[in-house]
C-alpha cells in the first residue's frame, strides 16, 4: 500500500493517516457542524481533509499542525487565505487557554476537532482536559478500542482510568465507525469518532483531581485486585466501608461518584497528617 498521498509520504511518527474516504468525510464534518462565527480549532490538518470542508462552511479556522512541511503546504494554499491560522507547533505543549483568548470573545469556546495521531492521542485528551473551562466541544477521530474505553460504564470490562476521568470531564458520545480503508496508508485498526462536551460543572465535587487520578490508577492497575487490596496504603477497610462501598468489590464496578468518595477520603485523610 502507498504510503504517498497527494504528493506527501506519509510520516509514521507524526501518526500521519491521511482520510480520503468522501463519504466518512461528509459524516465526520455534518458531526461537527460548523458554522460561521464560532472558534473552530482543528488539530493536525495533514493535507486538508477535514480542513477543506469546514473552510468552506466557516469564516475562519485556526489549525495546529507539527510537521512542518504540511504547515507549509497549507500557508500557500490556494483558497483558504485570510481564512486560516497555521500554528506550527506540537498541539501537546499548546496552551489551549491562551489561543482561546486571543480569539474574538464573541465566537464563543474553542470548538476542537482532528483526525488525532494516534501515538499522542490519549495524552493530548487529557492536556485538552486540563484546559476545558475554554472548550465548547471536541470531536475526535481515535482508534475504535479507545472511544469503547472513553464511554465505558461500570461493570463493562473495557471500563478503566480513562472511562472514570475522561468523564469527569466530559460528557462523551460515539458518533461514528470508520475501517481502515477510509484512510492512505491505512491504519493497523479499526478507528471511530467521538464527541466529547466539557461539563460546564464537574457532575461529581472532588477535593483534588491529583487524588482521583491517582485512586483511579491505583486501583484500576492490577484490574483483579479488591478495593482492599488497591487501597490499602491509603484509606483503610472501615474507611472505605463508611462511604457506604463494599472493599471486597473490584474497582470495575464502581461508578464516578464512589471514585469522588474515594478521592475525598484520601484527601481528608492527607489533611489530617499534614494537620
Ligand atoms: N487531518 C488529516 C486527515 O484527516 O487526513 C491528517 C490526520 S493524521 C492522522 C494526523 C495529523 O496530525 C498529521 O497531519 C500530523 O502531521 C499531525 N500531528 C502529529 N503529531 C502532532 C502534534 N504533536 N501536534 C500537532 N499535529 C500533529
Amino acid at each position: 500500500m502507498s504510503k504517498t498521498h497527494l504528493g506527501h509520504t506519509a510520516r509514521k511518527r507524526f501518526g500521519q493517516n491521511f482520510l480520503h474516504d468522501e463519504y466518512v468525510i461528509g459524516n465526520i464534518v455534518a458531526a461537527i457542524a460548523p458554522k460561521p462565527g464560532q472558534n473552530l480549532l482543528e488539530i493536525g490538518p495533514g493535507l486538508g481533509a477535514l480542513t477543506d470542508p469546514v473552510c468552506e462552511e466557516v469564516d475562519a479556522l485556526t489549525v495546529v499542525e507539527l510537521d512542518r512541511d504540511l504547515a507549509k503546504r497549507l500557508r500557500h494554499h490556494p483558497f483558504h487565505g485570510q481564512k486560516l491560522s497555521i500554528i506550527e507547533q506540537d498541539a501537546l505543549t499548546l496552551d489551549f487557554s491562551q489561543v482561546a483568548q486571543s480569539l474574538p470573545a464573541e465566537r464563543g469556546k474553542l470548538r476542537v476537532f482532528g483526525n488525532l495521531p494516534y501515538n499522542i492521542s490519549t495524552p493530548l485528551m487529557f492536556h485538552l482536559f486540563s484546559h476545558a473551562k475554554h472548550i465548547a466541544d471536541m470531536h475526535f477521530m481515535l482508534q475504535k478500542e479507545v472511544v469503547t474505553r472513553l464511554a465505558a460504564g461500570p461493570g463493562s470490562k473495557h471500563y478503566g482510568r480513562l472511562s472514570v476521568m475522561a468523564q469527569y470531564y466530559c460528557a462523551i458520545t460515539p458518533v461514528l465507525q470508520v475501517p481502515p480503508g477510509a484512510f492512505k496508508p491505512p491504519p493497523k485498526v479499526d478507528s471511530a469518532v467521538v464527541r466529547l462536551i466539557p461539563h460546564a460543572t464537574p457532575p461529581v465535587d472532588v477535593e483534588s483531581v491529583e487524588l482521583l487520578e491517582s485512586v483511579c490508577a491505583k486501583v484500576f492497575n492490577q484490574r483483579r485486585k479488591t478495593l482492599r487490596n488497591g487501597l490499602k496504603e491509603l484509606l483503610t477497610d472501615t474507611q472505605i466501608s463508611d462511604l457506604g462501598i463494599d472493599p471486597g468489590v473490584r474497582a470495575e464496578v464502581l461508578p464516578l461518584s464512589d471514585f469522588a468518595k474515594l478521592a475525598n477520603a484520601v484527601a481528608r485523610n492527607t489533611a489530617q497528617e499534614e494537620g
